[in-house]
This record gives structure tokens, C-alpha cells and sequence, in this order.
């Protein structure tokens, strides 16, 4: 059977590019998914122009007309969980009880951003000055573009366009190259929910090529990225030259740690859940495990078991606790930052390329032992399933191990000792912290967000996503009598 083709959409009609590419399954790259009718910079303008011609009427929809949107979507993304979970795992190479989970969320994100479509969000007071009132109203932004990573192909899309379109605003989105048929779907089920033609484009174009566009049309009044630091300084940087409204979620190196006062099996779960669910390809990944002296040696035989039972293996068969490297690309960063960890002096357990039958990119998981904070493993983002072990003295060490990241997304620590984890709490350096519980897994009514070189801007979800999608209007009014 020939693979379907996807197209971009751009004021509610498909629009065919130039170059066609396939989406390929990374668990046999026999399987083609979708052919991809790539965009270039003019789909990309027609898009802005879309977004932008829409935004008038859609912006004075009301609160109950956005909602009723988004609900919608939410209900049939979550009924359809089953089915869409089976594209994402194909697509993308987590394994199906990953996706389906992620499908899930998408479809929670929308539902609660249709309840915050209806929340109040602003502010009547009264003026220092007598007689005079103050109301401080928000107002949807513009056009949004949103550019996403392959990583969470329909989680992150949903809590950037959801809240976009709760507060009135139109969008042009750009997934990424590899996740283009999730994208597509999501797409089609909020059009079909009820969107306007032109309040929500798609266009499945390459960053190099339509990126300059999505950044920097006068048209766009704010972008909101997640995606590698090195893409997002650029992003920035032509977002913020002209004026541009800029949120960017970058990337994350996050530390676990394990004291001696921690549980140790439950720390080994922690461990194994945040360093490698979804192949170790979140920006949350716990990809430093700092271990107290007293449980290191316990706490590395303990996770050389679990490993070894760790099965490896086709996204969508049952019982495979890890899927496959996203692509051949992702594979040779694994295997380049596997080495450099040998040849700085670390002893590393597992890592190798598993042959399973399929043609797919399997890595079996690594625990590099024996790393320092000095070592390029524990600088610098693998973005696979790679956990490197830094062994400490006490919590004292611990702490400032943990610190020394530059990308401060989450943090972690295992710990039963009370007093351990309010320290850790306090003086943490990362955007979120976590207390017996991997670095990655959030909800979604809360703020998300980073410190250091892993955020820019104000952070996303929750009662935090006003801040992005909506700009603020203080008016003053007198009774207009002395
Ligand atoms: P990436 O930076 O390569 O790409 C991200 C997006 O930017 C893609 O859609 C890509 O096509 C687009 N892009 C590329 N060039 C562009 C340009 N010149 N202008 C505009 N857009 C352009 O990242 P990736 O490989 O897709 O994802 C992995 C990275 O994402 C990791 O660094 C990871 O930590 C990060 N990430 C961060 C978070 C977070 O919330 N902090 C969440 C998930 C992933």
C-alpha cells in the first residue's frame, strides 16, 4: 500500500510543496509513514497572511465560542487515543504505552485550556489618584508562530496552540521534519472542531527554509520554540530584533540525586524511568545521577541488573520497555558522547547497537560510571538513553554537583530524609524540582519552564500561559465631573 501524503494547510485548504520526503519509522526503516509534501518560504508567507487575515474576526470571538473549540478537539484526541497513540509510537519511536500517554495528555491540554479560555484574567481597582477607576484587561498578542521538536510530537504542539487560541490569537505552526503526520493531526482535528479557515496554518517546511519566514515576517507578533539551544539563539534573535514576542524552551541537563538516605529501589526507579523513558529523548531526561558514597556501589549493581532486563525493541510490541533512536543522526550522537565518556576515564555499562531483526536505530541503554561534573558527558545534552553516575562524598557535594549545570530545567533528588529534600527545594537551581520522582513527568496546570540557558521568556502551561499569549491593556477611566 502507498504511503499517504501530507500536505501543508494554510487558510483551511491542503497545500503541496515542492520537495516530497518520507516519514520514515524509526523501529523499520522499511515502513514508510506518510510522504511529506515539503513547504517552502512562500507556504510559510501565505501562511503568516492567513493567520493574519483571520485574526481579526477570530480575536473578537467570544471566551464560550474559543472553548467550545477546544473541548471539542480535546474530547476526539482522547477517544481517538488508541489510534493516534499507534501513529506517534510509529512515527517517533517511543514505545505505544509512552504515546498513548502522551496522546492523552494532549487531549487533557486542550480540555483544560478551553477552562482557562472562560477564567478570569483580569484586574478592576481602584486609581491612587480619587475618583478614578483601573481596569487591566488582556488582549490576545497577533499571529504565533509555533515551532516544536520531534521529541513530544503532539504534547508540545497542544500546550503552545491551545492557550495561542484560548486568548484569541491565530497560529502558524511548524512541527518538526521528523513528526509531520502527528502534527497533521492535530491540525485536522482542531479545524474539524470548529477553527475558522486561516486561525490555525500548518506548514511542513523545513526550519532552514521557512523558519526566517515564521521569525521574522513583520506580520508574526510572537514565537514561542521549544527546541535545541543552538537553533533557539537564532530563533531569538531575529524574533527579538524587531520587536517580536520570544518564548523559548531549550534544553535541559538534569541531575538526580541519590543519597544515602534514599530508598534504593525506588531511586533505581527513578533513575531508570527519567534517564531512559522515551530513549532518554527528553529535554526532562534525569542524564546525571549524583550518588552519595554510601549507596554507590549498591546503587550502580542495582541499576547494572535493571538494565540488563531492559527490553529494547519495536516502539509497538508488547512488553519493549524502550524504543528506538529517533533516527540514524540522534544514533551517531549517542554513540560519539558513549565514547568521549570511555575515552575521558569512565567505565560505561551497556551502550551497544542491539541487532533485534528489525531495521531500526536500537541503542541499548548506557550507564556511564566514574564521570566528574568536568567531563563533556555531564556538560553538555546527549538527548538519548545515556546516564552518566558522578559518585559524591555527602548531600553537601551532591547539592553543588547538581548546581553546576548550565541548563537548569528540572532537578531531582531521592532522598526519605526530610531535611535533605526542603534544602534541595530551596536551593536548587533548576526551573522545577523533584523529590523522589524522576526529572522528567509534569502536569500540565502548572507552570513548565527552565533557568540558565534552557528558558527564555515567560514560562508555558498552566496559569503561567497567560503571560506569553496575551499582552496587557491599563486603562484609567474618570467619571468625567470634577
Ligand atoms: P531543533 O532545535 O533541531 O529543532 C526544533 C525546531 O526548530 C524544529 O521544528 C526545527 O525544524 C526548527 N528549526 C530548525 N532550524 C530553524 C530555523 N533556522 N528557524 C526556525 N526554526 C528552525 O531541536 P530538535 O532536535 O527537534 O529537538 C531536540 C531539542 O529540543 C533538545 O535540545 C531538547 O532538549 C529540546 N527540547 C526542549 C524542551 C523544553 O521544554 N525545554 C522540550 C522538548 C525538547
Amino acid at each position: 500500500m502507498s504511503a499517504r501524503v501530507l500536505t501543508s494547510i494554510v487558510n483551511g485548504a491542503s497545500v503541496s510543496g515542492g520537495e516530497a520526503r518520507p516519514d520514515v519509522n524509526p523501529s523499520d526503516l522499511t515502513d514508510v509513514v506518510a510522504q511529506v509534501s515539503g513547504a517552502g518560504p512562500e507556504v510559510a508567507r501565505a501562511a503568516v497572511a492567513a493567520a493574519a487575515e483571520a485574526f481579526g474576526s477570530w480575536s473578537r470571538t467570544t471566551p464560550w465560542q474559543r472553548a467550545e473549540v477546544l473541548d471539542r478537539a480535546g474530547s476526539e484526541v482522547m477517544a481517538r487515543a488508541d489510534e493516534l497513540g499507534d501513529l506517534l509510537a510509529r512515527e517517533e519511536g517511543k514505545t505505544y504505552p509512552e504515546a498513548r500517554g502522551e496522546v492523552v495528555r494532549a487531549g487533557q491540554i486542550l480540555k483544560y485550556f478551553a477552562g482557562v479560555a472562560l477564567a478570569p484574567h483580569g484586574l478592576a481597582l481602584d486609581s491612587v489618584r480619587p475618583g478614578i477607576d483601573i481596569t487591566v484587561t488582556r488582549e490576545p498578542v497577533g499571529v504565533i508562530s509555533v515551532i516544536t521538536p520531534w521529541n513530544f510530537p503532539i504534547a508540545i504542539p497542544a500546550w503552545k496552540i491551545a492557550p495561542a487560541l484560548a486568548f484569541g490569537n491565530t497560529v502558524v505552526f511548524k512541527p518538526a521534519d521528523l513528526v509531520p503526520a502527528s502534527a497533521w493531526e492535530l491540525v485536522d482535528v482542531l479545524n474539524r472542531a470548529g477553527l475558522p479557515a486561516g486561525v490555525l496554518n500548518l506548514v511542513l517546511g523545513r526550519g532552514s527554509q521557512v523558519g526566517p519566514v515564521l521569525t521574522g515576517d513583520p506580520a508574526v507578533a510572537g514565537v514561542t520554540f521549544t527546541g535545541s539551544v543552538a537553533t533557539g539563539r537564532g530563533v531569538l534573535a531575529d524574533t527579538v530584533a524587531r520587536g517580536a514576542k520570544a518564548q523559548l524552551e531549550l534544553g535541559g541537563k538534569n541531575p538526580l540525586v541519590v543519597t544515602d538516605k534514599a530508598r534504593l529501589d525506588a531511586a533505581v526507579e527513578c533513575a531508570m524511568q527519567g534517564g531512559f523513558g522515551s530513549t532518554g529523548q527528553r529535554c526532562t531526561a534525569s542524564s546525571v545521577v549524583v550518588v552519595t558514597d554510601g549507596i554507590h556501589d549498591v546503587f550502580v549493581e542495582a541499576m547494572r541488573q535493571r538494565m540488563s532486563a531492559w527490553r529494547v525493541g519495536d516502539a509497538r510490541a508488547t512488553g519493549v520497555d524502550m524504543g528506538p533512536v529517533v533516527d540514524e543522526s540522534q544514533l551517531a550522537v549517542d554513540l560519539r558522547y558513549i565514547e568521549v565518556a570511555r575515552t575521558e576515564g569512565a567505565d560505561v555499562i551497556g551502550g551497544d547497537v542491539v541487532s533485534t531483526g528489525a531495521s531500526g536505530h536500537y541503542l541499548a541503554p548506557a550507564l556511564a560510571i566514574g564521570t566528574s561534573v568536568t567531563h563533556t558527558i555531564n556538560r553538555e545534552e546527549v538527548f538519548g538513553p545515556v546516564v552518566a553516575v558522578i559518585r559524591v562524598a555527602d548531600y553537601d557535594e551532591a547539592l553543588a554537583a547538581a548546581n553546576t549545570s548550565t541548563m537548569n530545567l528540572s532537578a531531582g533528588i531521592c532522598t526519605a530524609d526530610l531535611a535533605e529534600a526542603s534544602h534541595f527545594k530551596r536551593n536548587s537551581k533548576a526551573g522545577m524540582v523533584m523529590v523522589n520522582l524522576p526529572t522528567a513527568g509534569v502536569d500540565f496546570h502548572v507552570p513548565f519552564g527552565g533557568r540558565g540557558e534552557s528558558s527564555v521568556g515567560p514560562r508555558e502551561q498552566g496559569t503561567a500561559a497567560v503571560e506569553f499569549f496575551t499582552t496587557t491593556k491599563t486603562s484609567y477611566t474618570s467619571p468625567g465631573t470634577p
